[in-house]
């Protein structure tokens, strides 16, 4: 079995790459909750759903958010009725959204995203990081702010000064296919707002020092390739630097692999870090994800 832990945007491309290469049922994908919130009456949990999108080819790539040739009458409906909605749901992914919701009534999370990924025809695992209800908050310049309203109504533009979020806990699911993992992808995703919440729950990291861990950074030069990340990292004290990121994962990694023009860093992350690696780390084509996910799975 060889895990995956993912955010919505950077892992998604590599898991497009990984699951051309390992069989599907030997993948197992450990998605973060902790954006997971109610909007318009539905239940958005955003990374889930990109991750669904992903593996059954439907994800829209220019977002990665949401599935290609999608249609808005709701939304715009909606507008006209004098509802501004903070999200901008397309009508087939609200179709998911709405029955994950109802599933809620009814099943977990992990067994209501289960239910879906079965649906849309996915043969690998798709785990919730928790069942449980997450809370993150940004303390920014202009005051505290959810997630959602930091990214999308402000958009990304305060100035961080902390992010804070509550621990949850893990699904049994969760331990046990890291346990029975070979190998463990962190994949090139934020690592404050969406790996930290995973790695930090209980018992996670005891499993992590344990196995073969790689991580693919989403720091490239001084900046992350896109989103908030940087701005995150600096609020938590770390170089935003590949460095940095392999500061945070310190304890348990056991190949790091950076861009190829991040060359000066190597020297110094090897002092810490068993085995670096330099790369094409750009995702923006597919071959680009194939190639990558070739080295990581195979060395
Ligand atoms: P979120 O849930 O939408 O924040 O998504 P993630 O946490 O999965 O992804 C955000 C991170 O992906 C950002 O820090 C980006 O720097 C990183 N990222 C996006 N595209 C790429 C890429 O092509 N290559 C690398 N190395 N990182 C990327």
């Amino acid at each position: 079995m060889i895990t995956v832990l993912s955010g919505g945007t950077g892992t998604p491309k590599l898991l497009q790459g990984i699951k051309t290469i390992v069989p599907e049922e030997e993948l197992c994908i450990i998605v973060n909750t902790l954006e997971n919130n109610y909007f318009s009456g539905v239940y958005v949990s955003a990374d889930i759903d990109t991750v669904l999108y992903t593996m059954s080819d439907m994800i829209n790539e220019k977002t990665w958010y949401g599935r290609k040739d999608d249609s808005f009458y709701t939304h715009d409906e909606l507008k006209k009725l004098g509802f501004h909605e903070t999200l901008r749901l397309g009508d087939k992914d609200r179709a998911l959204k709405i029955q994950k919701t109802m599933l809620l009534q009814e099943y977990s999370l992990t067994d209501a995203v289960k239910i879906q990924k079965e649906r849309l025809g996915i043969k690998s695992s798709i785990l919730p990081m928790s069942n449980e209800e997450s809370k993150v908050s940004i303390i920014t310049d202009n005051g505290e702010m959810s997630f959602h309203e930091f990214l999308v109504t402000n958009k990304s533009e305060p100035n961080v000064k902390d992010v804070v979020y509550n621990n949850v806990t893990p699904t049994d699911e969760v331990i046990e296919c890291l346990k029975t993992s070979e190998q463990i992808i962190i994949g090139p995703s934020n690592p404050i707002t969406s790996i930290n919440p995973i790695i930090s729950m209980n018992g996670i990291r005891k499993i992590l020092r344990k196995k073969y861990v790689t991580c693919i950074s989403p720091i490239i030069g001084k900046d992350a390739v896109s989103g908030p990340a940087s701005k995150f990292m600096e609020a938590k004290g770390f170089d935003v630097t590949p460095v940095g990121v392999a500061k945070i994962y310190e304890e348990f990694l056991d190949h790091y692999i950076i861009n190829s023009s991040d060359n000066k860093y190597k020297s110094s992350i090897e002092e810490f870090i068993p085995k670096v690696s330099l790369d094409n780390i750009i995702l923006k084509k597919m071959d680009d994800r194939i190639n990558l996910a070739r080295k990581i799975i195979f060395g």
